[in-house]
């Protein structure tokens, strides 16, 4: 697909089409079996600023919190005892962990469970991405938010979106399974801009893309402003699907928390992941990046998965990119 055919689905209002013609593309590369990722949300704290999220440093009305390795494990161990394997750290960008603090979680729970990790935990030095790969990190999830470079400036002070794309293309030459993503409905946003992400996400060929809407955080600039529209996030997770055929797109929190449905929906035009959270209530309500956040409990996630008609599947979900570059030779 091309620039100019995406943007013309994305201005279509009858999208009923092009989310059969995604279902179809997922149901044929990726199979019926939904996978689940148990996130664990193991620390508050962050040194960056964005505009939209509530994570950001500026933001004096969180209570911070970080949990200790121990504290970590004990979760890991329940989202283990349900059969899930694979588990999310994810954090603000919190250099409160040093490289080798993050490396023995990584080493601790390696040891201890045959589960992958993926590390959602933002911009580090290239050695530390070695670090962890080596400690034995599988995957890493860090989303270029946005393909607008002076958007993407403006969003988030004292950053590179060179460094971003970077920052990718080294997490890929270290062997991570890859994943990145973006926000739909970012204040300043335009169709066109959603349609160069999917071209972007397309050349990155990530193993994993997750997009979500934007959503308001009370506490950060951009508070007063409306949030990102879910039927745009549907027509991106589509039009993704299609472009991307054995990417895992998962059906994400954000666009559960505007819609009640919002996960059915999602897995219905070419989602195939959901990523329920394991974080305790205690820190949950700290872990606020969007205001009126839903919770996707491990049963949550179940239900939506059969009200879509689709299996569970709690095996590692390892990337099937491979087979997409010997589908295209
Ligand atoms: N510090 C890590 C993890 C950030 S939180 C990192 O920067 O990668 C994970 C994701 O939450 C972000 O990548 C962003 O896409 C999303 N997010 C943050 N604020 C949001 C908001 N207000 N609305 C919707 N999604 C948001």
């Amino acid at each position: 697909m091309n620039r100019n055919e995406i943007i013309e689905y994305l201005k279509t209002p009858n999208c009923d089409e092009l989310f059969t013609a995604a279902d179809k593309v997922r149901n044929e590369y990726m199979g019926n079996e939904v996978y689940i990722r148990g996130i664990i949300e193991f620390s508050n704290f962050c040194c960056r600023n964005c505009f939209y999220c509530g994570l950001r440093t500026d933001n004096n009305k969180t209570e911070r919190y970080r949990m200790t390795p121990q504290e970590i494990i004990n979760i890991v161990e329940t989202i283990y005892s349900k059969g899930i394997r694979t588990v999310v750290l994810q954090s603000g960008d919190d250099f409160g962990y040093s490289r080798s603090d993050i490396c023995n979680i990584i080493s601790l729970i390696k040891n201890k469970f045959d589960i992958a990790i993926t590390l959602s935990i933002g911009e580090r030095k290239n050695d530390d991405y070695k670090a962890f790969r080596d400690a034995g990190a599988d995957r890493y999830l860090i989303k270029f938010e946005t393909s607008n470079r002076s958007l993407y400036e403006k969003l988030h002070p004292r950053q590179d979106f060179n460094r971003r794309l970077e920052i990718l293309e080294i997490l890929d030459s270290l062997g991570y399974q890859v994943g990145t993503g973006f926000m739909v409905g970012l204040p300043g946003e335009t169709i066109e801009d959603i349609a160069n992400n999917i071209i972007l996400s397309k050349n990155i060929m990530p193993d994993m893309i997750g997009i979500g809407p934007f959503i308001p955080q009370k506490e950060t600039p951009l508070g007063h402003c409306s949030n990102g529209s879910v039927i745009n996030t549907l027509k991106a997770i589509a039009l993704l699907r299609i472009n991307l055929k054995y990417s895992h797109i998962p059906a994400t929190t954000a666009l559960a928390s505007l819609d009640k449905n919002g996960l059915v929906k999602g897995l219905k035009c070419g989602a195939n992941v959901i990523m329920p959270d394991f974080t305790p209530d205690t820190e949950k309500n700290k872990y606020r990046i969007y205001d009126n956040k839903q919770r996707i409990t491990f049963d949550f996630a179940k239900d939506a998965i059969s009200k879509a008609d689709r299996s569970l599947s709690l095996s590692r979900g390892d990337s099937l990119k491979k087979k997409e570059a010997i589908y295209e030779d």
